[in-house]
Formats: structure tokens, sequence, C-alpha cells
């Protein structure tokens, strides 16, 4: 089974994750996560990406593509913070299409821009710096919603209510998956 977190930054994508990885036989494959790993490691590429990510900006396709291509394991993963465009979401599904497999379902975790604001502000990361935020929830509205669309369109897309309590919101997407 493959499947997709799609939300917001601060939706809960990451904390959902690593719920759903603990109780199923799937790879977790966070863009985020590995790109943060470059830049604690001091690659090029994480040097590159560090001022993208500050800036709250979205790391060029191509670079992403090819972190996942890398990585990517025969028998099922989980999706979290990837695919974030069109083009990446085209060659996900190109990446699964030639192993015979496809994405089963794009879960979206819908939670208010009010309530990401707060919650971000809470965990404190280096892109968590209120402007940061701001331009990462645009930078979302623009490049990343027309996913929505996209999953809809090949019947996989599930919408999550994603606030309220943590366990709640994992209860909910156990239902939409099973
Ligand atoms: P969040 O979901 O809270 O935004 P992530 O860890 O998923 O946190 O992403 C942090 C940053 O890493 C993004 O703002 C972006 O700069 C970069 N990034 C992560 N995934 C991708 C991706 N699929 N494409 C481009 N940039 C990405």
């Amino acid at each position: 089974m493959n499947i997709i977190l799609l939300g917001a930054p601060g939706s809960g994508k990451g904390t959902q994750s690593a719920r759903l990885i603990e109780r199923r036989d799937l790879q977790h494959l966070a863009t985020g996560d590995i790109l943060r790993a470059e830049i604690a490691a001091g690659s090029d590429l994480g040097g590159q990406a560090q001022k993208i990510m500050d800036a709250g900006e979205l790391v060029c396709d191509q670079i992403v593509i090819a972190m996942i291509a890398k990585r990517l394991d025969d028998g099922g993963a989980l999706f979290d913070g990837f695919p974030r465009t069109i083009t990446q979401a085209e060659a996900l599904d190109e990446l699964l299409g030639v192993k015979g497999e496809r994405i089963d379902y794009a879960i979206l975790l819908e939670v208010t821009d009010e309530e990401i604001v707060k919650r971000m502000r809470a965990r404190g990361r280096d892109d968590d710096r209120e402007e940061t935020i701001r331009r990462r929830l645009d930078v979302f509205a623009r490049q990343t919603r027309p996913l929505i669309q996209y999953y809809e369109k090949q019947g996989t897309l599930r919408r999550i209510d994603g606030s309220g309590e943590v366990e709640a919101v994992t209860a909910r997407i156990d239902r939409a998956i099973s």
C-alpha cells in the first residue's frame, strides 16, 4: 500500500506519519526530514536547501524527486511532505507505475490556518518564524493545493479533519484507509 499525507505545513503530517508506520509495514519517506539530515551532515545539497527552506520556499522538483527515486523500496511507502507540486505528483505516479504500484490513498489533513499558526509557534523549528510560516502557507496554497484536485480526480483523496487530539486524528485516518 502506498499512502500520501497531504496538508499545510503544521497540519500534523509528521506526527501522524510516525504513528501510522508504527503499526504498518510501510517505508516512511519524509522529504523535509531527508533535507534536514542533509543540512545536519553539511552536504552540498544541504547547503543549497537550507537557504530555500529558511525562506519558506520549495526546494526544486528535480532534487526532491531524485531524493525519493534513490530511496524508494518495493512493498509500500508512506509519503510525508511529498509530493508538493504537480510535477512531483506526476513523477511519483511514474516511479510507482514502473513497479506496478500506485497511490492507494492521498490523505488530506484539514486544519484551519489559525490553528496551524498556533501549532507552529509552539513547535519553534528554524523555519517556524512568523514571517516564514506565512510564506510557507502561501506556497502551500499556490503550489500544493492543486494536488487536492489531482488526487480527487484519481479517486484516492480522503479528507480528514486534522483538528483535535492526536489520537482522534489517527483514528480518523485508520478508518479512512481500512
Ligand atoms: P512542514 O510540513 O511543516 O512544512 P516539512 O518538513 O515537510 O515541514 O518541510 C520543510 C521544508 O522543506 C519546506 O518548507 C520546503 O522548503 C522543504 N521541502 C520539504 N519537502 C519538500 C518537497 N517535496 N518539495 C520541495 N521542498 C520540500
